[in-house]
């Protein structure tokens, strides 16, 4: 019987947002210990769910040490990143009896503000307390900036699949497989990576359409030939100001590593050709708003306006208000809007009382540059909910309780709004319907959300439009303010001679050495 140590410990780094990660976001987002993560995770879309079925099917003995989720935004500080990582290490360290293997849910683009790289510092820990011998496994949000660190010191990267990402448990099961077989001894598997000079895949690396699709058939047709056990296309998460960033192939295999650095590199040079091609058209927020006020649903349901660039699950502020401002200056009738994320303007409206009207100053507060200023606004309350909790329903966080923190539903014209304390995206239909707002009854829905939105909330559209807002999800890179990435990068440069550049970058190739 194997004895196999697991850990969630997952956050994606927007180096350009000013609030810093603490402990206190670990705890606000997600942070369990052992049991309690268990019992909270086991049965739904995580890694852990994943690693736990492994265990029952192989008879492992697990120990589990730690969940730990916060909110994307700014880098992670020392304190959270020490205090988050001994007990993982400790726990390796202190193994009552041998422990076999180590399987760790990560997102591969975590940025401490002590380092660029938090998966690869933490992988260092690790191999410092165990040595090289037992062989980790770990799973990537395909979001993942994968460092060579990553490469040498876990033997085993499986990323998820999908985007929006509904597949966690099924990639952490599939890691676990990996494991096992390593554990056995009936393989030795290392992992290469290859890539390219750009922030990130043309489309964020969605998977619901376009050349995503036929790449992740070539990748699981390649999995299933002899010595070759993951193949991970990720996507990239594009606001890291960091030398290792940008869209990757990894491939986890034994042999022949040539051959399989050849084939990853195929599918890289397919990345690189279609980087124009972006699939997603970006509106103004005077073009969506005006295509909001034009739309009849005719029974088809309503017209979902997302914010691409106000992303909360790409570490933005979820305060912008451009978009808002818009759909109010059009008087776009019957609708709802959310997250507006301004604790200041929740704890002023917590001193009112339903049907009251309030002078509000909306949003806009944390760093105006990006996304719009504060809405002077007179406004009604509608609902006040203390906790903000709600549980999960959809395909990405079914069964999984979440909160907003203390909000408020205020209508302002015909928009209903959601204002909250916590930072999160828009993902799951119970986000509006917990707090007395039906999506699917309404004409219009603005939302802050980049893909994740669709897994719910394209099923009652009857049309989706995405805008660009200038928030610090931007598409307009030009605007942020880039120095640590190595130049040339697609497309902060334009013009980049990729031949030259693969003749100068190993063909793009990094195969672990040392251990190897
Ligand atoms: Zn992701």
């Amino acid at each position: 019987m194997f004895n196999v140590l697991t850990a969630e410990f997952l956050h994606e780094t927007n180096t350009f947002c000013q609030l810093p990660t603490t402990l206190a976001s670990f705890a606000e987002r997600g942070l369990l210990y052992g049991s309690e993560a268990i019992a909270a995770r086991q049965d739904n879309n995580t890694e852990l769910a994943g690693f736990l079925e492994a265990g029952r099917a192989y008879g492992w003995h697990v120990t589990h040490v730690v969940s730990a989720h916060a909110q994307p935004g700014g880098p992670v500080t020392r304190e959270a990143f020490d205090t988050l990582t001994a007990p993982i290490i400790a726990a390796a360290r202190n193994h009552d009896g041998p422990l076999h293997g180590i399987l760790l849910g990560l997102h591969g683009a975590m940025v401490p503000d002590f380092c660029d790289d938090g998966e690869g510092e933490l992988l260092r820990r690790l191999r410092a307390a165990i040595g090289r011998d037992i062989p980790i496994g770990i799973t990537l949000d395909p979001h993942a900036n994968v460092s060579r660190a990553m490469c040498d010191l876990a033997d085993i990267i499986v990323s998820f699949k999908t985007y929006p990402h509904t597949d966690m448990r099924v990639a952490a099961r599939h890691a676990a497989d990996v494991l096992q077989r390593t554990m056995a001894g009936e393989i030795r598997p290392v992992t290469l990576r290859v890539t390219r000079p750009m922030l990130e895949e043309a489309n964020g690396g969605r998977t619901d359409t376009g050349p995503m699709i036929g790449r992740l058939e070539r990748a699981r047709a390649y999995e299933q030939q002899p010595d070759v056990f993951a193949v991970s296309i990720n996507g990239a998460f594009p606001n890291a100001d960091i030398a290792e960033v940008g869209a990757s192939i990894t491939v986890t295999a034994q042999g022949d590593l040539a051959r399989h650095a050849a084939f990853a590199s195929a599918l890289a040079d397919d990345v690189w050709a279609c980087r124009h091609d972006a699939i997603n058209q970006f509106l103004t927020v005077e073009q969506a708003a005006n295509r909001c006020k034009a739309y009849r649903p005719d029974g088809r349901g309503p017209i979902i306006v997302a914010d691409y660039a106000d992303n909360p699950g790409g570490g933005t502020y979820g305060d912008s208000t451009n978009l808002l401002r818009a759909l109010l200056d059009a008087e776009v009738q019957d609708a709802c809007f959310g997250p507006m994320v301004d604790p200041e303007t929740v704890q002023q409206l917590q001193r009112h009382a339903p049907g009251d009207t309030v002078h509000i100053r909306l949003g806009g507060k944390t760093d105006p540059r990006f996304g719009g200023t504060p809405l002077d606004l007179s406004c009604t309350l509608v609902s006040l909910h203390p906790d903000g909790n709600y549980t999960g329903s959809g395909a990405m966080i079914g069964g999984l309780q979440r909160s907003w923190g203390p909000l408020a539903v205020v209508l302002v014209g015909d928009i209903e709004i959601l204002v909250v304390t916590v930072r999160a995206q828009m993902l799951d239909l119970q986000q509006f319907l917990a707090f007395g707002i039906d999506p699917s009854r309404k004409q219009v829905v603005g939302l802050k959300s980049m893909q994740h939105f669709r897994a719910a909330f394209e099923p009652i559209a009857g049309e989706v439009i995405v805008c660009d807002s200038g928030a610090l999800c931007t598409v307009d890179y030009a605007v942020l303010p880039f120095a640590k990435v190595p130049r040339p990068m697609f497309p902060l440069d334009r013009d980049i001679d990729i031949a030259h550049w693969l003749q100068t970058h190993h063909q793009g190739v990094y195969i672990p050495g040392p251990y190897h």
